[in-house]
C-alpha cells in the first residue's frame, strides 16, 4: 500500500507499507520538488530533505501517521512552506518519541553500549 505525501495538490513521495504499517521503502519525486522550488522559490534542499523526513516518519509511525501540524502534515500550506525554508518545520514530541523507541527497539542492545562508551570517550 502506498502512502502519498501531497502538498498544494501535488504528490512528492509515497512510502510502501504492509497492512500491518510496516515498510522499508519510499520514494520521493525530485520534479515535482523541483516544481515546487521553482514555483514558490523555497530552497529545493530544503524540500527534499524534508520530503525525506516525511516519508521516514511514514516507515517508523506506520499507516494512519499524518497529523494535524508539523512535518507529518498530509498537505503542507503556505505556513509549512514558510516553517520549512526556515528549518521550523519538525515532527511533534509524540512523534519523536515513538519513532526513537521503534528504532531503539530494532538495535541489539550491545550497539547501544558500543555507542555510548564511544559518546563517552569524546
Ligand atoms: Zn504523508
Amino acid at each position: 500500500m502506498l502512502h502519498s505525501f501531497r502538498s498544494h495538490n501535488e504528490v512528492f513521495g509515497g512510502a510502501f507499507l504492509s497492512s500491518e504499517g510496516a515498510g522499508c521503502y519510499s520514494d520521493v519525486y525530485y520534479d515535482r520538488a523541483m516544481k515546487l522550488h521553482t514555483d514558490w522559490s523555497v530552497g529545493l534542499s530544503d524540500i527534499l530533505g524534508n520530503v525525506m523526513a516525511h516519508e521516514l516518519g511514514h516507515l517508523l509511525l506506520g499507516s494512519n501517521s499524518h497529523s494535524s501540524a508539523g512535518i507529518m502534515r498530509a498537505h503542507w500550506r503556505g505556513e509549512d512552506l514558510r516553517s520549512l525554508s526556515w528549518g521550523n518545520l519538525w515532527f511533534t514530541n509524540e512523534q519523536a518519541d515513538h519513532m526513537r523507541e521503534k528504532l531503539l527497539a530494532a538495535v541489539p542492545e550491545r550497539s547501544i553500549q558500543m555507542a555510548a562508551s564511544m559518546r563517552a570517550a569524546f
